[in-house]
Order: structure tokens, then sequence, then C-alpha cells
């Protein structure tokens, strides 16, 4: 029997049915990547680039094969034209950067006509993907052609995901007055404390970097929690907006919040988690489908870029999350597992309208 150790690739459980996987390399720009197509039957696939100094080289093909599935799950949900794909480059963001390294990336991508198309994701500025953008078309996410950073629509996103949740748990219309915690002051979360100020919510916020809990007690009033605290803030909504795997057996016994709806990729540390907050009673907006503003503003790139009708479609993630709130209530189910089936219901549809045309 051999090991998983030797069958990395289809032998991994993070494979699942990857279309192309593709290594791609540059010694002169010093570049090592992969590029995961996971599902292109919606459509090409559209995926960030990741920068990150992995340990090991399957360390890096678990996370881009892992994450391409998850852009496949994302995109559908978001009602995009476009399959799934993600994009890793293992290296050191603070120290391995440099032009030659991402005009090696843009031919890499190049090289896949199209069926694989990028932007940034952890580690990657719009600067670096301008860089990218040198050398192939298929970057978007740049101030060309669109809204330029997605992180102000991903915000706008959670912002009317957070409103389709306090409606469905609360019975309320609109944030006012609920007491929301924001963990991971950012790009995506500064933006988030700035809507829901300005729909009257109370905020408690949370980071890593004192400047920016200074700035949103400045700007917005906001009450300054712990950041390892902020899981069990005293407030009617959590929202994880730093990093991945917050939400885990530990941390989800301590959450007072009866909402959990943020912009973080992959809160769940596994996906029991997902069961673990409906045994909780706490709902939950699942990540993929609440932080999926960023996405929506770049399919809608391109020479007919229109913002109002980019933001009327970010604005469904609410409608989208209504419907998975019912469902999980009728069915007695997690709302992770039912967002994930019907992402896959939505696949195997468009699998069947195409095999017929
Ligand atoms: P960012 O790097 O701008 O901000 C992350 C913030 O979290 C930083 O201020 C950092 O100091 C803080 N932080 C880190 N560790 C923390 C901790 N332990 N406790 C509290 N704060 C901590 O990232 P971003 O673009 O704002 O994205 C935030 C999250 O949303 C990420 O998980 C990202 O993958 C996800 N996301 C972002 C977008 C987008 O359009 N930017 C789209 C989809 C998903």
């Amino acid at each position: 029997m051999k090991t998983s150790s030797e069958n990395p690739v289809f032998g991994d459980a993070a494979f699942a049915a990857h279309e192309q996987v593709v290594f791609a390399h540059d010694a002169a720009a010093g570049l090592k990547a992969i590029i995961a197509v996971h599902n292109t039957t919606l459509g090409r696939a559209l995926g960030g680039t990741r920068m990150w100094a992995y340990d090991t080289e399957v360390d890096a093909l678990r996370d881009v094969l892992r994450l391409a599935q998850g852009m496949t799950f994302k995109n559908a949900l978001a009602g995009v034209p476009f399959g799934g794909g993600k994009a890793v480059i293992i290296g050191d963001a603070a120290h391995d950067k440099s032009p030659e390294l991402f005009r090696a990336m843009g031919r890499a991508i190049d090289r896949l006509d199209g069926w694989f198309v990028t932007g940034e994701d952890v580690g990657i500025s719009v600067a670096d993907a301008e860089e990218m953008r040198k050398t192939t078309t298929h970057v978007r996410g740049i101030a060309e052609g669109g809204a330029g950073d997605p992180s102000p629509t991903t915000a706008y996103g959670v912002f009317k995901g957070m409103e389709a949740a306090a409606q469905h748990r609360f019975g309320v219309a609109t944030l006012k007055d609920q007491r929301v915690c924001v963990q991971g002051l950012g790009a995506v979360g500064m933006m988030l404390c700035k809507l829901l100020h300005g729909a009257g919510a109370q905020l408690l916020v949370a980071d890593i970097r004192n400047q920016a809990v200074r700035e949103a007690g400045e700007r917005f009033g906001a009450t300054a929690v712990l950041p390892d605290k902020a899981h069990a803030a005293d407030c009617d909504i959590f929202a994880p907006c730093a990093l991945g795997a917050g939400l885990n057996a530990r941390t989800i016994r301590q959450i007072r919040a009866r909402v959990v709806a943020g912009s973080a990729n992959n809160q769940l540390a596994r996906t029991v988690d997902g069961a673990r907050l409906s045994e909780y009673g706490i709902l939950y907006a699942p990540d993929y489908v609440i932080n999926a503003g960023g996405v929506i503003s770049i399919a809608h790139e391109g020479p007919n870029f229109d913002c109002e009708a980019m933001l009327a479609h970010v604005a469904r993630i609410g409608d989208t999350l209504q419907q998975i709130f019912a469902s999980a209530e009728r069915d007695n189910l997690p709302t992770s597992l039912v967002a994930d089936r019907m992402a896959q219901e939505c696949i195997a549809a468009a699998y069947e309208e195409n095999q017929a045309a």
C-alpha cells in the first residue's frame, strides 16, 4: 500500500478532481509557483494568487488545491460566470518579491491561455498584480477597467450579508443598535466598521495593530477588546475579518454572539465546526458566501463596467444567505453544509446543461 506522502497529488485528501494543476518555474526570476484549476463547468477558473513562505512543497500544494476548490463553490453561489482556481507563489512576501518574479508569474498564467484568471490574495498587493499584468491580460482587481481593489466591495457584501443574518436571527430590518464585534481592522474590517457605524450599530473592535484600534475608536466610537478575546465578546454579532480557522472546538464554546458573519476565509477550523456552531444555536453565514463581494466586483470588470449593476449584484449576497438560512432551518442542517450542497447542485445543473448543448 502506497502512503499518501508517495501520492501527494491524486492521492491527497485535498485533491478533489481538479482539472489541471501546473507547476511553474523560472530559475532566473526565482519563481516557484503552483496554479490549480479546479473546475471550469461554469466558466474560466477565477481565483487569487497568494504568496506564502510554506514550510514544504506539499503544504503549498495542499493549500492551493483546497483554496481552488473553495473558489469553485464561492463563484457558483456568487452567480458569476466563472469556475474555480487558485495560484500560490512559494516565497516570503516580505523578502522575496521582485518585478521579475511577478512578470515570470504572469508568463506562467498566460500559458494557460485564459483558463485561469487571477487577482490579489494574501501576500500580493495591487502593485504586484499590476506587474503580473505586464506579461498577461488575465489579471483583474487592478484599477484598469473596473472597481480596482476589491476590499471595499467585499466589506459591502459582508454588510449586506450581516443585515440578512440579523433579519433571520433577530427579526430586525437594519443593524441599528446591534452590537457587532469586528476582529481584524485591515482593508475589509475597517471599511465594514465604517458601514456599520453609518447604520447605527455599536462597535467593539480588535486588532493586533494598536494603531488600527485607535483609529476605529476615533472615527467610529468603537470600544477596544483584546484580540484573543474578540470571539467571546458580549455582543449580538461576531465578525471575523482577520485570519482563518478561528472557529474551532474551543472558541465556539465561548462565543456569546448569536450570529457569526465576517469576511475571513476558511473560518471553520474543521468541517465539523459548522455543525458545532448550529448545535450551540449560533447562526453562521458561510464565509465563502458572505465574502464574495470581491469576486463579484472582479467578474464585472471590463470595457462596459457598470458600478451600480455590480453593487446590486453584491447586495444579492443577502438574498443567497436568506435562502441558505431558511433551508438550514427547515432541514435542521448546518448552514455550511447547506451552502456546499447548493454550490454542488448549481455546478451539477450547469454540467448537465453543457452536456445537452
Ligand atoms: P488585511 O491583511 O488588510 O487585514 C487583516 C487584519 O487582521 C490586519 O489589520 C491584521 O493586523 C489583523 N489581524 C491579524 N491577526 C489578528 C488577530 N489575531 N486578531 C485580530 N486582528 C488580527 O486583510 P483583508 O484584506 O482586510 O482581509 C481580511 C480577511 O478577509 C482575510 O481572511 C481575507 O482572506 C478575507 N477576504 C478578503 C477579501 C478582500 O477583498 N480583501 C475578499 C475575501 C476574503
